[in-house]
C-alpha cells in the first residue's frame, strides 16, 4: 500500500507519522511544497523576538528525523493535481519538471492561505517593497531579511488577532516602534471586549500604539514610504512605517481538492465527514484547508494547529485502514501577549445564542493562588453557561504569564469535552498548595459565582 500526503505541516505530517506507527509496512510519501518539512510556524513569532535562534530550532522533527520513521519526503515540490479515477497525482519540482505518483490512499493536507480580505495595493506589493504575510518559512525568511537590511525601526501591524498580537510583542521586543491596527472595537476579538481591553492596555503599556475601530483599505508605496490608508471611526484615516505586516486570518487552500471534484462547507473549506474523508474515493483531508467538526456548534470552520495534529492523525490512521473519528473542537486557544496571558473554550453569549442555547455569562476577578503567599495575581475569568440546562458552555480568562492561565482553560476545555455542568465542577478534586491554588481553585470560584449570579437572576 502506498499512501501519498500533501503538505509537510502539522496535518500531513501526522497523518504520515500515524500511518507508519500503526502499519509499519505502509510505503508513505510526504509531497511538501517547500524545503521545511515539520516546521512549527505557531513559534515564528519567537523566532522574530529572538527568543528562538536559529529558525532551525523552529522544527519539530528534523528531516533525518521524519526520515527515520521510513517516510519519503519529496520537497520542493508541489501536487498540482488529483486524478481520482487512475489515483495519481500530478507534481511539479522546483525545476518546473512534470511528473505523476500513484498513489493507494491519498491525504491532502494543504493548509490555509493569508488573507488578504480584500486590502487594494497588497496585490502589487511585496516583501521587497516591506509589505508582508506571515505564513510559512518563506514568508519569515522574507520579513527578516527586511528588517535586517532596511533597519526598519517603524512597523504597522493590520489585525489584533493572536498572530498579530504576537507579532506586536515581538516586533517592540526587537525595538521596532508598532502601530497595530484593529477593525472591530476591540484586540482580540475572539474575546468578549471587557477581557479584550485587558489585552489591549497590556500592549499600550508595552509601548504598542493601538488604534481599534480602523478598517484598512489600500496599502501603498511612493517616494519608498509605505501608507497604509483607510477609515477610522468613519474619518479617513491614513499611516505611514518602514514595514507593513498584514495578518488578518487565513482561507483555506482548497483548489488542489475542488478541481479534483470535492465539495466545500463552512467558511470555504473542503467538506469532510468525521473520519475526515472527503467523499472522494480513497481521499482524505485534514486541517487548515478543512471544516472543522465543533463539538457545540456542529461544523464550522476554525483552523488551529491542535485541531490540524489531531484531525491529520485520524486521517493517517483511517488511510490505512482504521476507523477513527475526530471528536471535535472547542476552539480552545491561548496567547501571550508581553506578560499577559489570555484564552477561551467553548462559546461566548452571541454565539451561544446562535446555536439555540438561552446563556448567561459572568465574571470574576480571583487570585492565582492564596493572597497571603507571595506573588498572587488577579485572574479575570468569565463563564458562559447555559440557564435551561446549567451546563458549561464556555470559558474566557485573562491574567498574567505564570497564572497558569493555560492549564486552567484545559480544565474548562476538559469539563466542555465530558458535558459538564457549571455546579459540577465544583466537585472536580483540584490540586491545591497556597503557592499554587486555593482550596476552590479559580476555576471553581468563577463557577460557583455563575451560579449565585443565576440563582439570583432567576429570582428577581
Ligand atoms: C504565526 C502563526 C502562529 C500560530 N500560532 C498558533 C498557536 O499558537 N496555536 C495553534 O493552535 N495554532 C497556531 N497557528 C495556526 C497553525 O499554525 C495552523 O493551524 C497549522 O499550521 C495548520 O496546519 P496544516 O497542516 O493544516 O497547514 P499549513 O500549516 O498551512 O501547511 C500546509 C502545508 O502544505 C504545503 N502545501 C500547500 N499546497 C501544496 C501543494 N499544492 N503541494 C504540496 N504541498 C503543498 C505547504 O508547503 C505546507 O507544508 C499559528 C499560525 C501562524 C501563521
Amino acid at each position: 500500500m502506498h499512501l501519498v500526503a500533501i503538505g509537510g505541516s502539522d496535518a500531513g505530517i501526522s497523518a504520515a507519522l500515524r500511518a507508519r506507527e500503526l502499519d509499519p509496512s505502509v510505503d508513505v510519501t510526504v509531497v511538501v511544497a517547500d524545503s521545511f518539512p515539520n516546521f512549527s510556524i505557531c513559534g515564528i513569532p519567537y523566532y522574530f523576538s529572538r527568543e528562538v535562534n536559529p529558525w532551525q530550532s523552529l522544527a519539530h522533527r528534523t528531516h533525518a528525523d521524519l526520515e527515520a520513521t521510513g517516510m519519503q519526503l519529496r520537497l520542493d515540490t508541489l501536487a498540482t493535481g488529483i486524478d481520482v479515477v487512475a489515483r495519481q497525482l500530478t507534481v511539479r519540482d522546483q525545476y518546473g519538471a512534470a511528473s505523476t505518483i500513484a498513489y493507494d490512499e491519498l491525504m491532502v493536507g494543504t493548509g490555509a492561505l493569508p488573507s488578504t480580505a480584500g486590502i487594494a495595493g497588497l496585490d502589487q506589493l511585496g516583501p521587497a517593497d516591506g509589505v508582508h504575510l506571515l505564513h510559512s518559512m518563506g514568508d519569515t525568511f522574507a520579513l527578516e531579511r527586511y528588517l535586517d537590511e532596511q533597519h526598519a525601526e517603524t512597523a504597522i501591524i493590520v489585525g489584533a488577532g493572536y498572530v498579530g498580537l504576537e507579532m506586536a510583542e515581538a516586533l517592540t521586543v526587537r525595538g521596532l516602534h508598532v502601530t497595530q491596527l484593529q477593525r472591530g472595537a476591540e484586540v482580540l476579538s475572539t474575546l468578549d471586549p471587557e477581557l479584550g481591553s485587558l489585552v489591549h492596555d497590556e500592549l499600550t503599556r508595552n509601548g504598542v500604539d493601538v488604534i481599534t475601530g480602523t478598517r484598512v483599505e489600500r496599502v501603498s508605496r511612493e517616494n519608498g514610504q509605505l501608507t497604509v490608508a483607510g477609515m477610522h471611526d468613519g474619518q479617513p484615516f491614513a499611516q505611514t512605517a518602514d514595514v507593513v505586516l498584514v495578518v488578518i486570518g487565513v482561507r483555506p487552500n482548497t483548489s488542489l481538492l475542488t478541481e479534483a471534484g470535492a465539495s466545500t462547507g463552512a467558511g470555504g473549506a473542503v467538506a469532510v465527514d468525521e473520519h475526515m474523508h472527503t467523499g472522494l474515493p480513497h481521499v482524505w483531508a485534514a486541517g487548515d484547508g478543512v471544516v472543522t467538526h465543533h463539538r457545540l456548534l456542529g461544523v464550522t470552520y476554525l483552523p488551529l494547529g491542535t485541531t490540524a495534529h489531531k484531525q491529520g492523525r485520524v486521517a493517517g490512521e483511517n488511510a490505512v485502514g482504521g476507523n477513527a473519528r475526530f471528536a471535535g473542537s472547542l476552539g480552545t486557544q491561548v496567547v501571550k501577549v508581553f506578560d499577559l496571558v489570555a484564552a477561551r473554550t467553548g462559546l461566548r453569549d452571541h454565539e451561544a445564542t446562535a446555536a439555540g442555547y438561552t446563556p448567561h455569562s459572568g465574571t470574576v476577578i480571583a487570585d492565582d493562588h492564596k493572597a497571603y503567599y507571595p506573588g498572587a495575581k488577579p485572574l479575570s475569568i468569565r463563564i458562559t453557561g447555559d440557564t435551561d440546562s446549567g451546563v458549561l458552555l464556555g470559558a474566557q480568562l485573562v491574567g498574567a504569564r505564570g497564572a497558569e492561565i493555560a492549564k486552567r482553560v484545559d480544565t474548562y476545555a476538559a469539563a466542555l469535552h465530558h458535558s459538564m455542568t457549571v455546579d459540577a465542577m465544583s466537585d472536580l478534586d483540584l490540586s491545591y498548595t497556597p503557592p499554587l491554588g486555593s482550596p476552590w481553585d479559580a476555576v471553581q470560584i468563577a463557577t460557583q459565582a455563575w451560579s449565585r449570579g443565576v440563582r439570583s437572576f432567576q429570582l428577581r
